[in-house]
């Protein structure tokens, strides 16, 4: 399945979508952060793209990821145009408009994965962790407090860089739990088989993904 997506001239299409199974989706995401990170990228004809583009999506996978700067996500997984769907919020987070854009992305667009992103040298975790208040940070970082609680507990009051960072981990985990309770459509499509829900955590200074499951 990965040679024939390497072989892809222009964008993926609703055959070769409907025929991975979600672990196919999952390895096409581990083969693109080796490629990124072995530069070996994928090249495609860019005017494949556009001309693809006209005629429908078929992205292998969704991408919750939080919104930092040095997280690119189609840069991480060497995704073309048409490859993922990804919604970004700060410390990538399962807020009901979110949740609803991977409802969409999986059940009415046909994507096989969900892969809940965080990352290393999160602000948004950093922010939680500190108890910052302010605007409607409130209640974005207000959703981290289950992650910060956690690993506080686990590891101790102080913040930092290494304790910041499982809290990431722990935020990851606990957002792909709240896509399974929150969402009945995204349990369910999960339970039968029809999609799987991953997580990571992306090494801004490396360029790797910690695989969590
Ligand atoms: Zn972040």
């Amino acid at each position: 399945m990965i040679d024939r997506y390497l072989s892809l001239d222009g964008a993926m299409g609703a055959e070769m979508q409907s025929e991975l199974t979600p672990s196919d989706a999952v390895a096409l995401l581990k083969d693109g952060v080796r490629r990124s990170t072995s530069g070996k990228v994928s090249v495609r004809d860019r005017q494949s793209l556009l001309n693809d583009a006209a005629g429908g999506q078929f992205p292998y996978a969704a991408v919750l990821s939080c919104i930092d700067s040095r997280a690119p996500v189609e840069q991480i997984f060497d995704a073309a145009s048409g490859d993922l769907f990804v919604a970004r919020v700060a410390g990538n987070v399962a807020s009901p408009d979110l949740v609803a854009s991977l409802e969409y992305a999986t059940k009415y667009a046909g994507s096989k994965a969900i892969l809940v992103l965080g990352h290393t040298r999160c602000g948004a975790v950093k922010g939680a962790w500190a108890g910052l208040e302010d605007g409607h940070l409130t209640g974005l970082l207000g959703r981290i407090q289950p992650a910060v609680k956690s690993t506080k507990s686990d590891r101790g009051e102080e913040g930092s860089p290494a304790n910041l960072d499982a809290c990431s981990a722990v935020n990851v985990r606990m957002t792909m739990e709240a896509l399974r309770q929150d969402s009945a459509i995204l349990s369910e499509l999960e339970s039968k088989g029809d999609i799987a829900i991953v997580g990571g955590v992306y090494d801004v200074a490396t360029g790797e993904v910690s695989w969590l499951d």
